[in-house]
């Protein structure tokens, strides 16, 4: 009987409460086990003097009502009654000399401005526009409705016809990066601009077109409230479902008895046991420390190498008295002369603001953020030194300066400054080298992505991985599929159907 079952999940990040609210909508006991003294994990925003910085959520795949994604929304009550803000535009890039690329959601819209700012480069928009309209009706969470374990010839071939529309779209942008659709502009402006547009170059174009077809639709919004009150309706619906976390309970060691998990020993020694154990936390510490390395084969061993790409970045948070909501709520500058933050040279700088969301700051004021790709091992290396908090000052001056050029006066207005290093998120949230997204999303990594990893590690039984390690690029929603994926993946095991049930009907903002 599943109702005697004991489910011990490592992780209160969205993983870790999804594979929670399912093993307790499935019948199942469960406990979650989480190293901070909130749930979220990288889902998630603090706060300085009023202002909210978020570190999370630009944008939500599955805040539209009845798009792909929205259903595993409504079974962990994330959205209920949570309004939704849905941009028309991703962000804009501005050159050097004034000359912007608005990147419109809007195909046709999109087409339009780009064609005016290059009409040589006219095929090439219409193909970048065409991929957009396509992608609308592209429902990536079908290829997690199901783990592929479990799937049978009747569903490989609803899924193959389902997909067939996008078999050669997918095959074209998939494995072609930003950065190389960028190289092929005529327009020297576009060729700089393009590979930045969708925020890393290497990022496949799949994802990128996808990204804006689902803001075009309503299915990629800002849930009102951010990243933490998002999180803190999932954890509600967990605890509503009848689930049990414990905060500040760092997982040290995963019990093993005949090759077979059973229970979990925290730092201080408690001990937990259970009849599974699912690892929502970082990939690296799950199998090399807490598992000691025992269940790692080939393909594992070359996965966690070092050549698989992760992005660890600087966020630099403002809280400042001015009022930002004419600007754009993300405008990517484009430089001449690079600038050189802790040895690094940073040749563009983003700048994003909350303005559209006034819950995170005081009226009339704005939180304005600036993230920029740094390397881990530079930080970790001075971590503890004061040389530390010096390059962090230094890291916020400079952008400060920067600031100061776009927007005259904003030195004076800046009231908060926090400055989160590749350490903070380490420290924080465990993951490898302060990794943003797990593996990141490239055009090398992309196959990973639509294939997901496998969930379960050679010769352990009874031990599973949900999150943004077994789900290549991260993100929210595959997160929350991958915890879903792993209790189907049990009650297969136990031989049980599986069952969801809803929270509340979504309501979003038209
Ligand atoms: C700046 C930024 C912007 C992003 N933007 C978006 C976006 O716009 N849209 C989107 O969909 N996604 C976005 N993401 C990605 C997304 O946040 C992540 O991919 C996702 O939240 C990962 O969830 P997870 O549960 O797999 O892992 P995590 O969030 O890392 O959760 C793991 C949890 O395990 C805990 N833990 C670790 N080790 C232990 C241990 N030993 N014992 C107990 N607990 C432990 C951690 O504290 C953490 O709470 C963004 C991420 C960042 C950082």
């Amino acid at each position: 009987m599943a109702e005697d079952k004991k489910i011990l999940i490592i992780g209160a990040g969205i993983a870790g409460m999804a594979t929670g609210c399912f093993a307790q909508m499935n019948g199942y006991q469960s406990e979650i086990f989480e190293l901070h003294d909130l749930p979220g994990g990288l889902c998630t925003a603090w706060e300085r003097q009023g202002y909210w910085f978020d570190g999370c959520i630009h944008y939500l795949f599955g805040s539209g009502a009845n798009q792909p994604f929205n259903q595993v929304w409504q079974e962990l009550g994330a959205l209920v009654n949570r309004p939704i803000i849905n941009h028309d535009t991703f962000m804009e890039v501005i050159g050097a000399d004034g000359r912007t690329l608005t990147l419109y959601a809007d195909p046709d819209r999109l087409q339009d401005h780009l064609t005016e700012l290059s009409p040589r480069d006219a095929d090439l928009i219409e193909d970048l526009c065409d991929g957009v309209r396509l992608f609308m009706n592209f429902d990536m969470s079908a290829l997690q409705q199901k783990p592929k374990e479990l799937m049978t010839m009747p569903d490989w071939r609803a899924m193959g016809q389902q997909m067939l529309p996008y078999t050669l779209p997918l095959a074209k942008w998939g494995p072609l990066s930003a950065a190389e659709f960028g190289s092929q502009f005529s327009d020297p402006f576009l060729r700089r601009a393009v590979p930045q547009m969708f925020a890393w170059p290497e990022i496949p174009m799949m994802a990128g077109l996808s990204l804006l077809a689902y803001m075009h639709t309503h299915n990629a919004g800002f849930p009102a409230g951010g990243s933490l009150e998002f999180v803190r309706a999932i954890e509600q619906r967990y605890l509503a479902l009848g689930g049990t976390i414990h905060y500040k309970a760092q997982v040290e060691k995963v019990l093993v008895e005949d090759d077979t998990a059973v229970g979990v020993r925290l730092y201080d020694d408690r001990e937990f046991l259970g009849d599974f154990v699912v690892s929502c936390a970082d990939g690296h510490s799950t199998i090399f420390e807490m598992l000691d390395g025992h269940y790692v084969d080939r393909p594992l061993e070359r996965t966690y190498d070092g050549r698989m790409p992760i992005l660890s970045q600087l966020q630099i948070s403002l809280g400042v008295n001015r009022d930002m909501s004419g600007e754009p709520h993300w405008a990517l500058y484009l430089l001449d002369e690079p600038l050189h933050i802790t040895g690094q040279s940073y040749d563009c700088i983003g700048v994003k603001h909350y303005c559209f969301d006034p819950s995170l700051t005081p009226p009339g004021k704005s939180a304005v953020v600036i993230m920029l790709r740094t390397d881990y091992h530079y930080w970790q290396r001075i971590y503890g030194r004061k040389l530390y908090d010096t390059e962090q000052r230094q890291a916020a001056d400079i952008c400060i300066d920067f600031l100061e050029k776009k927007y005259p006066g904003i030195r004076q207005q800046i009231e908060v400054k926090d400055v989160a290093t590749p350490v903070s998120y380490e420290r924080y949230t465990g993951n490898h080298l302060g990794s943003t997204c797990g593996w990141l999303l490239t055009d090398k990594t992309m196959m990973k992505m639509i294939q997901g990893m496998k969930k379960q590690l050679p010769g352990l039984n009874n031990f599973y991985m949900a999150g943004q390690w077994v789900e290549p690029g991260g993100s929210v929603p595959l997160v929350a599929m991958s915890g879903r994926n792993v209790v189907q993946l049990i009650c297969d095991k136990d031989e049980r159907p599986f069952h969801t049930t809803t929270a509340q009907p979504a309501t979003a903002l038209p």
